[in-house]
Parts: C-alpha cells; sequence; structure tokens
C-alpha cells in the first residue's frame, strides 16, 4: 500500500507554475530520491510533502488520508537540509534532545533515545561538544540525529550532502545508506541533484523536469531503460554519447545513445573510426575521447590503464545490442 500518495498535485507562486500536476505512490519503508537539474521542482515538491508550503491543487495523502490541511508538525515527518541549523550555544546532546523536550517526554526517554541516535551515527564521543567543534560531516550527523530522535514515519532530506565535500559525502552517504536499511519501516525522500547520490542511495529515483515526473524508477530501470533522452543524459557518469544525422541513420532512429562502456575497439568492420583526442585516465579504467566526426567527441570506457595516444586512428563499435534510439522529440524508440 502507498504510504504517500500525491494525485496531481500542482503548486504556483503567483502567476508561476512550478509543479505541473505531478502524480505517484511512496511506498511504506522505500527510499525514493527526487533529481533533476536545477530550478526543476524538487525542493517545492520536499516542502509540499512536508506541509512547509500549501499546495495549489490536488490531493496529498498519506496512508489513504487527505492531508493538505494539515499542519507540517502533524504529519509526523521530520526533515533534514542542506544547511544544518543548529544552535551554537548549545551541545550536540542538547541540540538532538532540544525537539523531544518540547514535545513533552522525560528526561530519562530523551536520554535513552539520544544515546541511541548519537551510536547508531557513531556521535557518542562528541556530545558534549559544541557544534563549532565538529567537522562539517559531524555536524551533519547531529542533524540527523536530531530528526532520529523524534521517531518520524518519514524522513525528508533536501541536499543533505551538498556542503561537504568530496570524502565526507561519500561517508556520510553511507552513513544514510545503513541508516535506512536500519530503519526498515521509515520511509525516507531525498532530494539531489547528484546522479551518484541517486543511483547509490535510492529503492526508486523520480527524475524531474520543470515541474512534471519525467520517469520514475528503479535506479537500474533508468540506467537501461530510459524513457527519454533526458533522462539517459542526467543518469550515468561519463554521460551517454548522443549521436544524431547520419550516424544514427543506420539504425533507424533520429538520435541514438551509447554509453562509455558499452563500446568495444573494432579491428574489422569498426562502425566509426576517429583520431584519439585525449584520455583521461582514472586507475582502475580509463575514457578515452575520440573525434569522430559528430558534434561532441564519442567517450569509449577502457578497463585499466589505457596505452592509446592522441593523434592515434581507432575503430570502435556498439557492443551487440546496446544502443538507446531516440525519436525527434526525444522519447525513447521500442527497442
Ligand atoms: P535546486 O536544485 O536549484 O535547489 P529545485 O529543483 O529544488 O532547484 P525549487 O527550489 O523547487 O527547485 O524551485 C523551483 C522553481 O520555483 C524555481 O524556478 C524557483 O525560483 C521557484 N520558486 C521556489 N520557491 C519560490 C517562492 N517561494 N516564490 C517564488 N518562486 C519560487
Amino acid at each position: 500500500m502507498a504510504q504517500i500518495r500525491l494525485d496531481n498535485i500542482r503548486k504556483s507562486f503567483g502567476a508561476f507554475e512550478v509543479i505541473k500536476g505531478v502524480s505517484m505512490d511512496i511506498r511504506k519503508g522505500e527510499f525514493m530520491v527526487f533529481v533533476g537539474p536545477s530550478g526543476c521542482g524538487k525542493s517545492t515538491l520536499l516542502r509540499l510533502i512536508s506541509g512547509l508550503e500549501d499546495i495549489t491543487s490536488g490531493t496529498l495523502s498519506f496512508d489513504g488520508q487527505p492531508v493538505n490541511r494539515l499542519s507540517p508538525s502533524k504529519r509526523g515527518i521530520a526533515m533534514v537540509f542542506q544547511s544544518y541549523a543548529l544552535y551554537p550555544h548549545m551541545t550536540v546532546y542538547e541540540n538532538m534532545a532540544f525537539g523531544m523536550k518540547l514535545s513533552g517526554r522525560t528526561r530519562e526517554e530523551c536520554k535513552a533515545r539520544v544515546e541511541q541516535a548519537a551510536g547508531m551515527l557513531q556521535l557518542s564521543p562528541y556530545l558534549e561538544r559544541l557544534p563549532r567543534q565538529l567537522s562539517g560531516g559531524q555536524r551533519q550527523r547531529v542533524a540527523i540525529g536530531r530528526a532520529i530522535v523524534r521517531d518520524p514515519k518519514v524522513f525528508l532530506f533536501d541536499e543533505p550532502l551538498s556542503n561537504l565535500d568530496a570524502a565526507l559525502r561519500v561517508a556520510t552517504r553511507l552513513e544514510i545508506a545503513k541508516l535506512h536499511r536500519g530503519m526498515h519501516d521509515t520511509t525516507m525522500i531525498y532530494v539531489t541533484h547528484d546522479q551518484v547520490e541517486a543511483m547509490t542511495l535510492a529503492d526508486r529515483i523520480c527524475v524531474l523536469r520543470d515541474g512534471v515526473v519525467e520517469q520514475v524508477g528503479t535506479p537500474i530501470e533508468l540506467y537501461e531503460t530510459p524513457n527519454s533522452i533526458f533522462v539517459a543524459g542526467f543518469i550515468g557518469s561519463p554521460k551517454m554519447n548522443f549521436l544524431s544525422g547520419p550516424f544514427a541513420a543506420h539504425y533507424d532512429a533520429h538520435t541514438i545513445g551509447v554509453r562509455a562502456e558499452h563500446i568495444e575497439f573494432a579491428d574489422q568492420a569498426a562502425a566509426w573510426t576517429g583520431t584519439v583526442i585525449h584520455s583521461e585516465i582514472l586507475g582502475s579504467d580509463s575514457f578515452v575521447y575520440l573525434d569522430i566526426g559528430s558534434a561532441e567527441p564519442l567517450i569509449v570506457r577502457e578497463t585499466g590503464v589505457s596505452s592509446h595516444q592522441p593523434g592515434q586512428q581507432l575503430g570502435v563499435s556498439p557492443i551487440n545490442g546496446r544502443i538507446h534510439r531516440f525519436d525527434q522529440s526525444g522519447r525513447a524508440l521500442e527497442r
């Protein structure tokens, strides 16, 4: 059963419509990630679910009950933002216990819950510190801990990792994944524009574009069967190669897409030949940029350290069947 149902949700700010009829079900315990480019309406959609923003039209239901008019505090949700918004003069313990004290729990109950959350988030050694004595990653974990102690049915995250440096972002991403595994009944909705976060955390991803749902599916569904050029180009790194005009004619499509890892070097009967422009060597694999005369260079993944030199001529072909075909409007064609 859907725990959260969005039925034709619309939101306008004045005459400007930002969310243009979004319908979707989110299951109990599911980790749903909203992704999309800047300004597509991800945060607005999250704020509509939280109640921080009023819905212009459509129905939002929790467990089958419309909640459009329910105040945020009555929805059983907790929210974690990009800016941790901790109280600077309170210790980690006090920051985590603050919301609970207001809700009238006993001192012992507060203590037990804070200690349990601190244990889950590896914050136990820092309970007496002030926020300024913590790293950015630790501060964000305090903000998450403060949400956990409230024991929400639904957790909302709005780009919680975007203020962290690359290493901390990876570490905190793992913490959030572990947290979700440890709280299987808790539904999590997570907003990001980082497709790696979306791929690694989500049970399902919802790709938004300009206030409309472009596609909802598991990370692998979106990766393997994107229904548009937009989704195909958004999910996966490096970005999928797109070729059109004469390059796609042979495949009976307006545009074809092929991922870097689905191209192989071919000595004979190569689909495309070109000149190596540049190789990015990452150690575990390399990305070879090939000028085949198309608008953008073709990116080809090679396992290990590439020995191809700029200026070298190479033939490449897509691996059997690993081509995505799109029509003129950018919609995927039947396979
Ligand atoms: P980002 O990744 O940049 O945070 P987003 O996808 O989360 O973007 P939103 O913050 O939801 O996008 O904003 C969607 C659109 O709505 C933007 O064009 C934004 O300017 C507009 N918008 C958001 N809040 C308001 C508001 N309170 N008043 C007027 N316009 C708003």
